[in-house]
């Protein structure tokens, strides 16, 4: 049984994130996404919004699992039982910090390998930061997260 975390700020979530996710849970035969609490990132939505978030965007895929955590990731890995960490590469620019997060990770629990998925064409422009930015000044954010996703993140933008 081999079980993946895949840790993130998912603030929030996008398509791009839960195409991981769902392609993850192909993969494996446990999932469990780890959002990040990250004050340091200052994040839109609290950890529990975001978490409840992504909980009802993957409610139909039976083997994964969303938790808040703070922290390492190796730590959350090895708190779930996880012999792998996941993370999502879109292109070069996500290259060289995921590369030393990940070689920075193999020194901290050699037992836990980080696997990379490469993003869905479709998605590889796509970063949670773009959604805010684009809702903040009137887009259409459709194309970029699920409508129960969207709705929250307007309804964010408009009580700030
Ligand atoms: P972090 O703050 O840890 O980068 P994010 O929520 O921005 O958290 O991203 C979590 C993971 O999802 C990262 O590995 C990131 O590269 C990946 N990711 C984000 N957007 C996409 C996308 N559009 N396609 C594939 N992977 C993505």
């Amino acid at each position: 049984m081999v079980t993946a975390v895949y840790p993130g700020s998912f603030d929030p979530a996008t398509y791009g994130h839960l195409d991981v996710i769902s392609r993850a849970s192909l993969c494996f035969d446990r999932v469990v996404v780890g959002v990040l609490h990250n004050s340091a990132k200052s994040p839109l939505f609290s950890v529990e919004e975001r978490v409840n978030i992504l909980k009802e965007a993957v409610k139909d895929l039976t083997n994964v699992e969303v938790k808040a955590f703070d922290g390492l990731s190796v730590n959350f890995a090895r708190e779930n039982g996880a012999q792998v960490i996941i993370r999502g590469l879109r292109a070069v620019t996500d290259f060289e910090y995921e590369l030393q997060m990940a070689q920075t990770n193999r020194v901290l629990a050699p037992d836990v390998d980080t696997v990379f998925l490469t993003t869905s064409l479709e998605y590889a422009y796509l970063s949670s930061t773009i959604m805010k930015e684009v809702a903040c000044f009137g887009g259409d954010i459709r194309k970029f997260a699920p409508e129960g996703i969207t709705e929250a993140l307007l309804k964010k933008i408009q009580e700030k």
